[in-house]
């Protein structure tokens, strides 16, 4: 890996870019073929002769991957012998068993490498200190990838894992960090603390944050209310968003123009799908469908991570020609048809977070009687009044057009809805259809 990195690529034209590429792909199949028990069974079943898929777009005569494939046929994916697989982490599956994701050690070094890369389109060089805000644990590849990459910048890195704003606001004062790895929620805790504590988190050491988990922005890359509640609160901190997945083991991040996560053409090839699995134009939301570049231990095949996005191929004022990606607009089997409106669960989780009496809420979507799609909200309160129901919906009313069912409940008992045992992340949205 290391000896095959050309980190100017995307520096390159878009015909550049492609080509090499396609150059990358020509190899991929081939170690495919011969690796890969799931892939080499479909190359037979399907009669396909790898060696005519030559262009990005000759990709659409091969069938995509879904992750009940991954859940199924988990081990058929696995293209190396256990001793050399070094590490083990896993993503949640469609049908509720997680996946496992096995990575060999230069798997780790591509991945080494991809946040690397990601932490140069931030700006970030050697001379940052990152404080790591988020696990490193938990069969989770995320914190590690950062440590990683962090690490091949040779920038420095303190550790302090997710939560605990005091022992956060501790280090910020001992080490002097320069920006930091957080979940945008968190940021706003941090914020909540130090205003509690007389902390003058303003002037602190940390100048960007680059944030994982949820959206900062809308698709037109204006902040959303996250966003805003964070730039409003600390507007000398500089907000980035990366955009990931375990299994595409690749990140898409934002420059400082903040228009989009940028493509890293050495590691992944990305389209973006409809639901007939036809390419998107420029400008309608489309599957992130992603096609890994130099992975060894568990590479993928045009392999449909179910998050729905826009995407961009102008030339960014930062210098890169590669493919930018807005925030995620919903998960693809998330899609609500509510009173003839088309919704995702981030658009009302921008509405939710943006009422100061909501104190936490789980949205619940079921099929009723008529065969539709109904949803309540669950909100976490100590107003429970009639008159707030009421704003709350007007809210609805004024941003989607549609008012949902709410339900207030106790601020405890949303809490334990969203914290059930062995799950890594608060549950926000709960699909009974
Ligand atoms: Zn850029």
């Amino acid at each position: 890996m290391k000896n095959n990195r050309h980190s100017d690529i995307q520096f390159k034209s878009p015909q550049e870019i492609k080509a090499y590429q396609e150059a990358r792909l020509a190899e991929e199949l081939v170690y495919l073929d011969l690796h890969s028990k799931f892939y080499h069974q479909m190359f037979q079943k399907e009669k396909i002769d790898i060696a005519k898929i030559k262009t990005i777009e000759d990709l659409r005569h091969l069938p995509v991957t879904t992750k009940t494939d991954l859940q199924l046929h988990n081990e058929e994916f696995i293209c190396v012998n256990r001793e050399e697989i070094i590490d083990y982490v896993t993503t949640s599956g469609t049908l509720g068993d997680p996946v496992t994701v096995a990575l060999t050690e230069s798997d780790l070094d591509r991945l080494a490498y991809n946040e690397y890369l990601s932490f140069t389109t931030t700006g970030c060089t050697n001379r940052d200190i990152m404080q790591l805000m988020v696990t490193l644990d938990r069969r989770f590849m995320a914190g590690l990838a950062y440590y990683m990459g962090a690490r091949e910048l040779g920038a420095g890195v303190v550790r302090v894992g997710n939560g605990i704003p005091e022992l956060q606001w501790d280090t910020i004062h001992r080490i002097q960090p320069t920006f930091c790895m957080a979940i945008p929620f968190f940021l706003t805790k941090l914020v909540e603390y130090a205003e509690t504590h007389n902390i003058d988190y303003k002037n602190c050491s940390i100048k960007k944050a680059i944030c994982i988990g949820e959206s900062l922005r809308n698709p037109d890359f204006t902040l959303n209310t996250m966003g805003r509640r964070i730039h409003e609160k600390w507007p000398e901190l500089l907000l980035l968003s990366t955009y990931a997945s375990t299994e595409m083991q690749s990140s898409f991040t934002e420059c400082p123009a903040c228009q989009g996560g940028h493509l890293q053409p050495e590691l992944i090839i990305v389209e973006f799908l409809d639901d007939n699995n036809q390419p998107v134009a420029e400008g309608e939301a489309g599957e992130v469908t992603i096609t890994t570049l130099g992975v060894r231990g568990m590479p993928l095949l045009r392999f449909k991570t179910g998050d729905l996005c826009y995407h961009h191929t102008t030339p960014c004022s930062c210098g890169r020609n590669t493919i930018r990606l807005s925030s995620v607009l919903g998960r693809k089997g998330q899609m609500i048809k509510y009173k003839g409106t088309t919704l995702y669960p981030p658009a009302l989780y921008d509405i939710l977070d943006n009422i100061p009496g909501v104190k936490n809420y789980v949205i619940e979507v079921y099929t009723n009687e008529l065969g539709t799609d109904e949803i309540v909200i669950r909100v976490g309160t100590d107003t429970r009044t009639e008159a707030f129901s009421k704003q709350i919906k007007d809210l609805f009313r004024a941003k989607v057009r549609v008012a949902p069912t709410i339900q207030f409940e106790s601020v405890e008992y949303i809490s334990k809805i969203q914290m059930p045992q062995m799950c890594r992340k608060a549950i926000k949205f709960i699909d009974l259809r």
